[in-house]
């Protein structure tokens, strides 16, 4: 059983018919039909047979199975009831793997880190639902998780967004966050017609490290990601005009002072800051 082909059309087909599966495109279902994607995936993931891997939205369990010839433990988690018949069968007499049927945005994250990885560093692989790509991605990096790398397939406007340099217009407040948190890169790009179904939109692979520190230190996190936010909101604005209309600033001169002071223009547009000069007037709001 260790070559079983879940990317092969006909197997997948077979699967479905056997198990009356309907696909849902309200969940983002598209499930991978290209065995060599499947194996860059998986090399992009770095894994070794110490590895503990959170996999979310298994589907019929094409990645779920490979991972699972590798690492030591695969905890996978789907949210369709009508897929777990299905994943029973497929990943059968597989004792490293268990699929947890629950919602990612829901489940209670450190209690299943604490549950089936006892705190220890794990990975995360997935071919994400495209619908909550960004949900999930933040609420992995925010619940404070012990995990220190993560590949995922997303569409691969997000994958442009997830990586752009500043000035770019695909730099936007996610692409500031994810840096906070992590190293990104594009690994591949892959076509649609490699799903089952096909979706209307291409796909790309990518690696997030976790980063052990963050590479800016912040006086106030909160703080940081609200001026990030204000800043991409008000993108066409200048620097000061969309700080002193988001965070509500009743003295624009003493913005404008601030800003000059920190040596950034208040007439350069918000989206041509980089994570540092955004640590930088962040640090410098609190101090005032
Ligand atoms: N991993 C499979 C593959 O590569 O062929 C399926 C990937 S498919 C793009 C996304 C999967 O995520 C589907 O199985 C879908 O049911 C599942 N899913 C959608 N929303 C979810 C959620 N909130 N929590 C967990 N799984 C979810």
């Amino acid at each position: 059983m260790k070559d079983l082909k879940l990317t092969s059309p006909s197997v997948i087909s077979s699967l479905i018919e056997e198990y009356d599966f309907k696909f849902s495109k309200s969940l983002g279902q598209n499930f991978l039909a290209d065995e060599n994607i499947l194996r860059k995936i998986i090399d992009s993931a770095l894994l070794n047979s110490e590895d503990m891997v959170l996999e979310i939205g298994p589907g019929i369990g094409a990645l779920t199975f490979a991972i699972s010839n590798i690492v030591n433990k695969v905890v996978a988690v789907e949210i369709d009831k009508s897929l777990i018949p299905i994943l029973d069968k497929v990943l059968k007499n597989r004792d490293n793997v268990s699929v947890i049927h629950g919602d990612i945005l829901k489940i209670d994250l450190k209690k299943l880190e604490e549950t089936y990885f006892q705190k220890k560093p794990f990975k995360v692989v997935a071919n994400l639902p495209y619908y909550i790509t960004s949900p999930i991605i933040m609420t992995l990096l925010e619940s404070n998780l012990n995990i220190d790398l993560m590949v995922f397939t997303v569409q691969k406007e997000v994958a442009q967004r997830l990586t752009a340099l500043p000035g770019n217009k695909d730099y936007g407040a996610i692409t500031v966050a994810i840096n906070y948190y992590c190293q990104a890169e594009i690994i591949t790009y892959i076509s649609r017609n490699v799903f089952i179904p096909k979706p209307n939109v291409d796909s790309a692979v990518v690696r997030l490290i976790v980063r052990e520190q963050p590479p800016v230190k912040l006086k106030d996190e909160a703080l940081f990601f609200n001026l990030v936010k204000t800043v991409f909101k008000y993108r066409r604005k200048t620097l000061l005009n969309a700080l002193s209309h988001g965070l509500e600033f009743k003295d624009k001169d003493h913005l404008e002072n601030l800003l000059i002071n920190v040596g950034i223009d208040p007439m350069r547009r918000g989206e041509t800051l980089s994570i540092e000069e955004f640590a930088i007037i962040s640090n410098r709001i609190k101090s005032v």
